[in-house]
């Protein structure tokens, strides 16, 4: 059966050269959080928002993960931190090299903590390791509260979960009990953080656990 050769042979390089962009991150002192979502969800907005919660608390560097454009990295320049834009051709989600070539590109030794956009998908991108400490999965009340049931995978390995978008639930049909039920049948530990990267209502709880396991460091 060569082809399950051939993807076994590609996930084992990709595992071994994420085992060495987490080398590299401890060496540096930096923590990876990789956050990971539907197109749409809010990734950019809550990277930008925690950017600003941040400030003056810890020191943030971004790597943006699109298939392509530089739209969400233009953004997040502005903001005054350094990124850098990945795009991947195509591909539905980034993977180990890539990460290592956005890893050069950035000054680790000024910084204490990258964020990764992934590309936006809740399938393939929770089954390509990066080199992260973290992983993150974004749900927004415009999607539904049905992700869960539908995704599995995703919501099983994430460390946390967040609700984005809870400024649009007098508007739409969204049963956030159900939500946080269903996730909790998948995974009994992430904390579950629900917010508006619009209004800001929210976003301490999630700023506060960034900076508590960036503290924590190598620790955890
Ligand atoms: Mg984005
Ligand atoms: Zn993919």
């Amino acid at each position: 059966m060569p082809k399950i050769e051939v993807v076994e042979r590609i996930l084992s390089a990709n595992d071994q050269l994420a085992a060495e962009n987490r080398v590299r991150l401890d060496a540096a002192g930096v923590v990876a959080i990789n956050i990971m979502a539907s197109p749409g969800a809010g990734k950019t907005s809550l990277i930008l928002q925690t950017i600003e919660a941040l400030r003056g608390r810890l020191r943030v560097g971004v790597i943006e993960g699109d298939i392509a454009s530089s739209v969400d990295a233009d953004k997040v320049a502005q903001a005054g931190v350094p990124v850098v834009q990945i795009n991947t051709g195509g591909q539905c989600h980034l993977d180990a090299p890539m990460v290592a070539r956005g890893l050069d590109a950035l000054p680790l030794a000024d910084m204490d903590v990258v964020f990764v956009e992934n590309v936006g998908n809740l399938v393939c991108p929770s089954g390509f390791q990066l080199g992260q400490r973290w992983d993150v999965v974004v749900n927004s009340v415009p999607e539904g509260d049905d992700k869960p049931l539908k995704y599995p995978g995703i919501f099983t390995e994430a460390d946390v979960v967040l609700i984005n978008k809870i400024d649009l639930q007098p508007y739409l049909d969204y049963d956030e009990a159900a939500f946080r039920q269903a996730v909790r049948a998948l995974n009994a530990d992430a904390p579950i953080f629900s917010m508006s990267c619009k209004t800001g209502t929210g976003l301490a709880e999630w700023t506060d656990w960034v900076v508590a396991v960036v503290e924590k460091g190598q620790d955890v």
